[in-house]
């Protein structure tokens, strides 16, 4: 073996495996792939059946590990192909093979991933036996979606580049513990006492780990809209590890730009983040561009940010730095959206970072995970915080929802509903759906632009995501509740315009604060007329003109074609409806921290309005009886 591919501090790790490993396994290579011990041998035999050297290697090295075919034993790709193809039965419907060389691995695309992996993996093992290559199978989304073949592809065949990653990352990630762990450092450097642009720095003595990265949408002075970065304590060079909870622009839009700055490392987030991180963040590049306004990075920085992704399924344990480990468990706000749990030093102290949750019942995610192995610390958002922040019942806001659509068509007019691309916008579809199907609500087009449409195939690529019910139509019936027949997608703005001089329709449409997107178009034309209607179904950041709407503005200057200043009427009925919010109401905040297993000593309150953060704090404090506050923006924090 090459000494360079280990350092000194991995030697011992190293013998142990040599140990470990029988005689004629003809171990070639020891790798970090990212947090897991890669061990390349010769012998096919080894790789076959590994199972109790794994689980002895494990044991004693207390990392994961993964026994890997050397590139000389394995066979070429195109007869592996035809191996594959030979040995996964029709119906498991395969849409693609990619080959990772450096890893040795097939990932097998299928429509019923089931069917390809057979009883107990039967078809794996055959397929590994034959052809060396390690197979593993990902789902394919029922609608077609660019974003996942454009990820998985730089995911899965960007071998050299990614191996190179992976090894970077995971020497970085076991090398060798010098000073302990006796304090831990929290500061914001953005999202306290405000909504947008949420980071979160956690230092320790041995590392430094950023959770999210996002932008402030309302603003384009960058010393409002992006994170403090500038901050003396945040060091991209000591920087271990970027944890994202969940794709929002306020909390991913910012990753790239670290790239574009030197940063190296990884970014952990669950499944369907890496997906629809990418899908947003070039939405917000496409978004600056049309409004002229300088973006922060470029493509090719999504692209690297893409090729340091680490995703994570909830639940697994992972090594990001020698002395923090994560788990991500469900938050309930959108798809994969994750509550970060950091377990620092051996016991030291335990984080919990909510990002933005749900504890409530939605119809497409079940309610946000409360039970966590250990928590000295919570940090919860706060965007409904505040005492007046009382979301009705949820059977009431969809009746209320389903009447002002029902009186708007039936007066002939048109629907405007604006929606961020993912999360409301596959709520609401769900809602329209049955409300229609059990004819509460009369049958009128829904139309769909575009990247709601991307978004949404990535739901039904990761259906274990979804709450129970979805989840079970898609897996156990075969039914995509997303493809209903009264859903029409919008393939092309030059459609726009056939689709507002129409009947009686409903409009979903991107964005879902009325900065930019199609829903513009649309606004420009059914704003003015007084039988549509725009409702509201997702949180309004001050200072957008989703908010100002909203709160009654009856003129709206927009930058019309050929760059000429139009004024919009809003003659329309302007609603906003609460209840459908990704976001836990006050008191499913209160709730949730009272439901927490076990119960945390500290809160910290952010990602909330000024007043509403010190309000949440106030009422845990006298409430709950548990210390809480509300830090402001580049404070640190010392845990103990
Ligand atoms: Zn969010």
């Amino acid at each position: 073996m090459p000494p360079s591919m280990l350092s000194n501090a991995h030697e011992k790790a190293r013998d142990t495996i040599l140990a470990y490993m029988p005689r004629d396994a003809e171990v070639t290579r020891i790798e970090f792939e990212g947090p897991t011990l890669a061990i390349y041998v010769r012998n096919a035999d080894i790789i076959l059946d590994q199972s109790f050297i794994v689980t002895d290697i494990v044991n004693a090295l207390h990392k994961r590990v993964v026994i890997r075919s050397d590139p000389s034993i394995r066979m070429d790709e195109a007869n592996a192909e035809r191996v594959i193809k030979n040995l996964i039965p029709q119906e498991a419907g395969v849409t693609g093979l990619l080959f990772d060389r450096n890893l040795g691995e097939v990932a097998v695309e299928a429509r019923k991933p089931g069917l390809a992996i057979g009883r107990e993996g039967v078809i794996l093992q055959e397929i590994l036996r034959r052809t060396r290559w390690r197979p593993r199978v990902v789902r394919a989304p029922l609608i077609p979606s660019k974003i996942i073949s454009t990820t998985r592809h730089v995911l899965h065949s960007e071998g050299d580049e990614r191996g190179r990653i992976l090894r970077d990352v995971g020497e970085r990630i076991f090398r060798p513990t010098l000073k302990g762990s006796d304090y831990v450092n929290l500061t914001l450097l953005g999202g306290a006492k405000e909504v947008g642009r949420s980071a979160l720095l956690v230092e320790t003595k041995e590392s430094m780990v950023l959770i999210d990265c996002g932008v402030n949408p309302s603003s384009n002075d960058p010393s409002q809209a992006y994170p403090r970065l500038d901050d003396p304590k945040f060091d991209v060079e000591r920087l271990d590890a970027v944890v994202i909870s969940h794709p929002h622009i306020d909390h991913c839009a910012m990753t790239p730009f670290l790239y574009k700055y030197g940063y190296d490392g990884p970014v952990y987030c669950s499944e369907p983040t890496a997906y629809l991180m990418t899908l947003l963040q070039l939405d917000y590049l496409d978004v600056a561009s049309r409004e002229g306004v300088y973006p922060p990075y470029d493509q090719r920085d999504v692209k690297n940010a893409v090729l340091h992704t680490m995703p994570l399924k909830y639940g697994v344990v992972t090594d990001i730095a020698p002395d923090i480990k994560l788990t991500l468990h469900n938050a309930g706000h959108i798809l994969g959206s994750s509550i970060v749990h950091l377990h620092i030093g051996e016991g030291f102290h335990n984080i919990v970072y909510t990002g933005d949750f749900k504890f409530g019942e939605t119809m497409l995610l079940e309610p946000a995970s409360t039970v966590f192995p250990r928590v000295e610390t919570l940090i919860m958002e706060s965007t409904y915080g505040g005492a007046e922040d009382v979301m009705p019942e949820r059977g009431e806001v969809e009746g209320r929802f389903t009447s002002m659509v029902k009186d708007t068509v039936e007066d002939g007019g048109k629907v405007l509903i604006p929606v961020p691309a993912v999360g409301r916008a596959q709520e609401i579809m769900l809602v329209l759906d049955r409300y229609i199907r059990e004819g509460v609500i009369p049958e009128v087009p829904i139309f769909i632009e575009g990247m709601i449409s991307e978004a949404t195939a990535i739901h039904t690529a990761y259906p274990e995501y979804l709450a129970r019910e979805v989840r079970n139509q898609i897996l156990k019936r075969d039914v995509n509740p997303f493809e209903s027949e009264y859903f029409t997608i919008v393939s092309h703005p030059s459609e726009r315009e056939e689709i507002v001089q129409g009947g009686p329709s409903i409009i979903l449409a991107t964005s879902g604060m009325l900065e930019g997107g199609p829903v513009i178009d649309y606004f420009r034309y059914l704003a003015p007329e007084e039988r549509n209607s725009i409702i509201f179904v997702s949180y309004q950041i001050e200072g957008t003109l989703g908010s100002r709407v909203k709160n009654g503005l009856k003129e709206v200057s927009l930058t019309g074609q050929g760059g000429r200043m139009e004024i919009i009427r809003v003659n329309a009925r302007v609603h906003m409806v609460e209840g459908f919010s990704g976001h836990s109401d006050r008191r499913q905040l209160l709730r949730f921290v009272r439901k927490m297993t076990p119960k945390p000593q500290r809160v910290l309150v952010i990602h909330g309005e000024r007043r509403k953060c010190e309000d949440l704090a106030e009422a845990i404090r006298s409430g709950l009886k548990i210390e809480a506050s509300a830090p402001e923006l580049a404070e640190t924090i010392r845990l103990r």
